[in-house]
This record gives structure tokens, C-alpha cells and sequence, in this order.
């Protein structure tokens, strides 16, 4: 997984209980996975179809 960012790579990291929450309202149908850039602090997540960014 590239950072969509900076284009370096990403590393996927535990997920958080929101994650579990949105998995829940797409009904288990998309696999969310989180990653994180260390290098320019970029966090999102992964789902089967979509991408989402977050800087929290
Ligand atoms: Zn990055």
C-alpha cells in the first residue's frame, strides 16, 4: 500500500473501535484496513471500494 500522499510506503496498523463501527454500517461487506505513512504522518482507511482520509 502506497501513500496516496507522498507515495512512500504505508504500513497497515491495528484498527480502532470506529473501524468496527463503520465496518458494522457497510454492513461487513467491505474489509477495513487502516494504514498509517511515517513519513509525512498521513492515516486512513482502507475498504474494499473506498478510500478515506483522516489527519486525526
Ligand atoms: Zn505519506
Amino acid at each position: 500500500m502506497l501513500c496516496p500522499r507522498c507515495n512512500n510506503y504505508s504500513y497497515r496498523i491495528k484498527r480502532k473501535p470506529n473501524d468496527r463501527l463503520l465496518s458494522l454500517l457497510t454492513l461487513g461487506l467491505f474489509q477495513i484496513k487502516r494504514f498509517k505513512c511515517f513519513y509525512c504522518y498521513w492515516e486512513g482507511i482502507i475498504t474494499g471500494k473506498k478510500m478515506r482520509m483522516s489527519n486525526s
